[in-house]
This record gives structure tokens, C-alpha cells and sequence, in this order.
């Protein structure tokens, strides 16, 4: 659907009839899990101080943490304390989600390659060394189905597995309009070289969203780290109603408020979009074993993070 195109009602009349589809249907290839609810923030809202967020987020997330006696660290003490955490990694239980399903594979790569696979081999990666971590309650979630009850079924099996942390694997894709054609191995295919990176979600409607925040700005942090780069579209209008708000300007954390995996879920949830697999250079980086051993890595870093020893702030000395 090009803007440039002459106004007619027969134009009209179809970009109406697009918009009216259900969003299965009108962006099946990208998305799919965006099914929209009544959307409480549609503007952007402010940007957030993520590190002093994070820290108390974190605090938050966390069951009881230990108490420390201020007064017995006298009138010198420090201000801030390193106090093991009570987050037990081996009964930490991590819901990886793999995102879309057998029947409905999300995105194609480039080289026609559905989303689903990409999910599904970087997912069991993350849960192997999450399990070598110490992190053995780890659970793989894969759904059967059509894209959006599978949406629902997701929700409800990491609510009840009771998780401590939610994280949905996808891979990165451009809206229809912005899809140019090639042809590999002989078949017309679809490209867009225009975008790259990774980029993490998280919805403001989570009931426990600073910890959401918190893991996302970890994980974000460690891909970072490992010499990646975040994807920079969606604050770009271009992106049309796929625009989110940046609330990381560092490391790449959007929000994505509508998204029913994070939203519904009753724990906090992440959505990592591990790289584009859309743009062709991007695809092959991708399908290395290199890169999946990268992003693993980052993404068990910021759950060791998570779970890790948790800096107690007491005031000024
Ligand atoms: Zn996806």
C-alpha cells in the first residue's frame, strides 16, 4: 500500500476493508501476537530513569528480602550494602515462551525461513544453559495452534506453572509496506535491509511492570555488552501504529503495552525480538550458531542478574 498512489474510491474502499481485518489477517506475518486491547497509553509516555528504577524494581520483585539493622552499622556505615538475595535459582522457575506456533509461524525470513524455527532453536539454547546455570525449573513453552488463542494458552500455562519470570523469543520483522521483493533459490521472496538489531518489550500493564522493567533493562544491558545493537525503528513514524515508546534510550527496552503475553500474564514478562530476520545480512548472523550462543548467554547474564545479590541502599553515611 504505497502512499504515493492517486486517491480513488476503489483505494479507499480497500485500504477501509485492510483496516477493518482482523490483525491476523491484515499483518499475518509480523506481529501476530499484538492482539490489541483498549490501549491505556497511546502516547508516548515520559521516558524513564531506568537505573534507579531498575534497582528498586528489583527490590520489589524479590521475596522478602534481608533486613539490615541500620543503626548497628553506626554513624560511618555505608550507604549502600551488597545483601545475599533469597532468589534461589534452582527453584527460580523461568517460562521461555517460544513466540507463534507450528500452524502459525510468524514472520518470514528473507530466505523463506518462518520465524517459528528461529524461535524454537534459540529458545531450547537458552534453556540448556539455563539449566547448566543452575536455573533446573526452567520450562519451554511451545503452543500448538492458531495465532491468537495461542496467545491465551500461553498466558495460562506460565500463570499456572506459577513462574517467576516470563520471557517471549521472537525474531524481528518490518510491517508489509515496507517489504521489497528479490528472488532466492529461484522464488520471489521478501527482504528490507533498511532496519537491524534486537529490541526488548515490556508492558506497562504487567501487574508487576518495574520488575518487567528490571529484566528487560538486564537482558537489554547484556546484549549490549556483547557487542550488539538495538533496533532503532520503532520510535521512527514510518513504523505507522507500530511505533512504541523507547523507555531505554541506552540499551534498547520499548514498551509494548497491548501485547497479551506480557500484559496478562501474572508475573513479569519480557518479549526479546533477538534480531531481524527480515534484512539479509541480519538473517545470516542470525542462523550462526555464534550468534544464538551470544544471545543465550546474554539473556542467562541478566537472569543470574536478576536472581543475583541485591544492592541495599541506606542513605548517606
Ligand atoms: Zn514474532
Amino acid at each position: 500500500m504505497g502512499l504515493g498512489v492517486p486517491c480513488c474510491r476503489a483505494v479507499i474502499a480497500a485500504i477501509t476493508a485492510l483496516l477493518l481485518l482482523p490483525i491476523e489477517a491484515s499483518e499475518a506475518n509480523w506481529l501476530t501476537d499484538a492482539f490489541k486491547g483498549s490501549p491505556k497509553h497511546s502516547k508516548a509516555s515520559a521516558h524513564v530513569a531506568p537505573s534507579k528504577r531498575a534497582t528498586s524494581a528489583r527490590r520489589a520483585a524479590l521475596p522478602k528480602p534481608h533486613h539490615v539493622k541500620v543503626a548497628a552499622l553506626g554513624p560511618l556505615g555505608p550507604s549502600a550494602l551488597k545483601v545475599p538475595s533469597t532468589c534461589e535459582p534452582k527453584k527460580f522457575r523461568i517460562v521461555l515462551d517460544v513466540g507463534h506456533t507450528a500452524e502459525s509461524e510468524g514472520a518470514t525470513s528473507a530466505r523463506n525461513i518462518p520465524e517459528f524455527t528461529f524461535n524454537l532453536r534459540l529458545a531450547r539454547q537458552i534453556e540448556e544453559k539455563l539449566k547448566v546455570e543452575g536455573f533446573v525449573e526452567t520450562r519451554l513453552l511451545v503452543t500448538e495452534g492458531k495465532a491468537k488463542p495461542s496467545l491465551f494458552k500461553r498466558v495460562a500455562a506460565a500463570n499456572d506453572l506459577q513462574a517467576n519470570l516470563f520471557l517471549s523469543i521472537h525474531h524481528d520483522s518490518v510491517p508489509n509496506k515496507l517489504l521489497e521483493d528479490w528472488e532466492f533459490e529461484g522464488k520471489k521472496s521478501h527482504y528490507s535491509d533498511r532496519f537491524s538489531g534486537y529490541s526488548v518489550f515490556v508492558s506497562r500493564d504487567n501487574p508487576d511492570f518495574k520488575a518487567s522493567l528490571s529484566f528487560a533493562e538486564m537482558v537489554a544491558k547484556e546484549m549490549k555488552a556483547r557487542g550488539l545493537q538495538y533496533a532503532l525503528q520503532y520510535t521512527l513514524p514510518i513504523l505507522g501504529h507500530y511505533q512504541h515508546p523507547l523507555l531505554d534510550k541506552e540499551t534498547g527496552v520499548y514498551s509494548y503495552d497491548q501485547l497479551v503475553v506480557l500484559r496478562k500474564t501474572r508475573m513479569p514478562a519480557v518479549l526479546l525480538e533477538a534480531g531481524s530476520i527480515i534484512n539479509r545480512d541480519e538473517e545470516l548472523r542470525m542462523e550462526s550458531p555464534e550468534r544464538r550462543d551470544i544471545v543465550s548467554s546474554a539473556v542467562v547474564a541478566a537472569a543470574k542478574d536478576f536472581c543475583g545479590p541485591q544492592e541495599l541502599f541506606l542513605g548517606p553515611p
